[in-house]
């Protein structure tokens, strides 16, 4: 991404047709953008104005409300012009056309992806941790995922991770000053109760791990494959779980050619379902049937958990033998006994050594319950009642990294013969970590590839 602080311009609302259309501008001064595109007119900072929008030639394009924001009171911290027009994809065009136009003199160019949420990083509006949860809010895929998202837009997540920044540099403030006066090092550790304190410090990084984890699972989910011969009820229980009819179900043997994805949400928890290709091993299989079962094989491998779905009034084939025995080795695997109106089998959950085997029916809908509890359990869920932060792979990553450092410092600081000066470098260390999740300490590329991900106009 270029760093050059020209002012940019970029449609800011979804592609397609809507009831307003924004086209967005942040620059160091907008007057001249402004200027050219009004003459004569003044636009009071954070009022709405109604204008026409013209082309250079003096023609009406829209007409709609102008909006302008001085910095540093804005989005991005610097001079901020938002037009609302009609939400037409041609309109728009347009009038992004003419933006461009009108800015070229001083230098306005499209945003890349994100520039606008980068520039309100680097301006100090928001922080690192809130930034993502920006692109996090628009992504969301539940409510629950959007709560939370919202609730690290806030801050809340960053005020928690700074607070912890704080007690780390406080102790190493201590340990620094004592490394002066090398006498005292020895009852250092008694006297400051600096054991207590790291005690204190790696318990609340230990209850803000929770926490993120747990909102990492609502905004990552959890994926599942449904594999199983044609016809035992994949498409059926994958309707069952989410409540609608998402897959087509028919009771003609390998219908469901192509693999289906569906986010369904169970207690807000995005569960990405990929009903596969039945698998059949015979020769009469079309190319399609082929490709679509190397697919399924190629999900497989990246599933958290392998929905292994099976007839319980014909009992295992010995194609399932085989599918069993493709399966990859450290993704858990759930044994569903479906259709057990026809066997006469009881709805319930076993936990046996090969596997746990669940029996329930996807068209009478018995033990489906089970079914969603059992995989709250796999993800990991639990319910607190806590809020939660949006967290991202790379918070807990970072957190993880803290808490190592912060168990080597306990270590350093529990031999017989006390290392203080390794201590702080390991609190030094801890620091830098949890510092990057804030953006206080994040090299230059990882926020380029942060940024990148979002969209054109955020
Ligand atoms: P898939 O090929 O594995 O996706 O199977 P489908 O979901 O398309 O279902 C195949 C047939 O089995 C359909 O006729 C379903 O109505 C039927 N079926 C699915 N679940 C049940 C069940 O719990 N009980 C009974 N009796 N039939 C079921
Ligand atoms: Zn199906």
């Amino acid at each position: 991404m270029k760093l050059d602080t020209s002012p940019i311009a970029a449609i800011a609302t979804a592609p397609g047709r809507g009831g307003i259309g924004v086209v967005r501008a942040s620059g160091k001064s907008l007057a001249p953008l402004i200027d050219a595109l009004f003459p004569g007119t003044r636009l009071a900072p954070r009022h709405a104005t109604y204008l026409p929008f013209k082309n250079a030639g003096g023609e009406v394009i829209d007409e709609g409300l102008a909006l302008y924001f001085k910095g540093p009171h804005s989005y991005t911290g610097e001079d901020v012009l938002e037009l609302q027009g009609h939400g037409g994809p041609v309109v728009l065009q347009m009038l992004l056309a003419r933006v461009l136009e009108a800015g070229g003199e001083s230098g306005l160019r499209l945003a890349e992806p994100g520039e606008f949420t980068r520039r309100a990083f680097l301006n100090d509006k928001l922080d690192l941790a809130q930034a993502e949860a920006v692109a996090d809010l628009i992504d969301a895929s539940t409510e629950a995922a959007a709560k939370s998202a919202s609730q690290s837009l806030s801050g809340a997540f960053s005020q928690v991770v700074h607070k912890l920044v704080d007690q780390t540099i406080n102790l190493r403030m201590l340990v620094e000053a004592t490394l002066d006066f090398p006498e005292e090092e020895i009852d250092f550790l008694e006297k400051s109760n600096a054991r207590g304190q790291l005690a204190i410090i790696i318990e609340s990084l230990e209850h803000v791990f929770r926490q993120a984890a747990q909102g990492a699972l609502l905004r990552e989910g959890l994926n599942v494959v449904l594999v199983g011969q044609p016809n035992v009820g994949k498409s059926s229980l994958l309707n069952a779980l989410a409540g609608a009819e998402v897959a087509i179900v028919t009771p003609i043997a390998g219908t469901t050619r192509d693999k289906v994805t569906e986010t369904i949400q169970i207690e807000g928890i995005p569960l990405n379902i990929i009903d596969t290709a039945g698998i059949r091993t015979d020769e009469g299989m079309d190319v399609v049937e082929r490709i679509g079962i190397e697919r399924t094989w190629g999900e497989v491998g990246k599933a958290d958990v392998i929905l292994h779905l099976l007839d319980a009034s014909l009992g295992p084939s010995a194609a399932d033998e085989e599918i069993v025995r493709a399966f990859p080795q450290g993704v858990p695997v759930l044994r569903i006994w479906n259709k057990i109106d026809l066997s006469g089998h009881k709805a319930s959950i076993d936990a046996a050594a090969d596997a746990t085997h669940l029996y329930l029916s996807a068209n009478e809908k018995l033990g489906i319950d089970l079914l969603r509890a059992e995989l709250l359990r796999i993800a990991g869920w639990q319910q607190t009642g806590e809020s939660l932060y949006l967290a991202r792979e790379r918070h807990l990553i970072a957190l993880r990294a803290a808490r190592e450092h912060l168990e080597l410092a306990r270590q350093h600081a529990m031999q017989d013969d006390q290392s203080l000066d390794l201590f702080a470098e390991e609190l030094r260390l801890a620091q830098d970590q949890l510092s990057s999740i804030t953006g206080q300490f994040t090299p230059d590329d990882l926020l380029g590839v942060i940024f990148s991900r979002f969209c054109i106009g955020k």
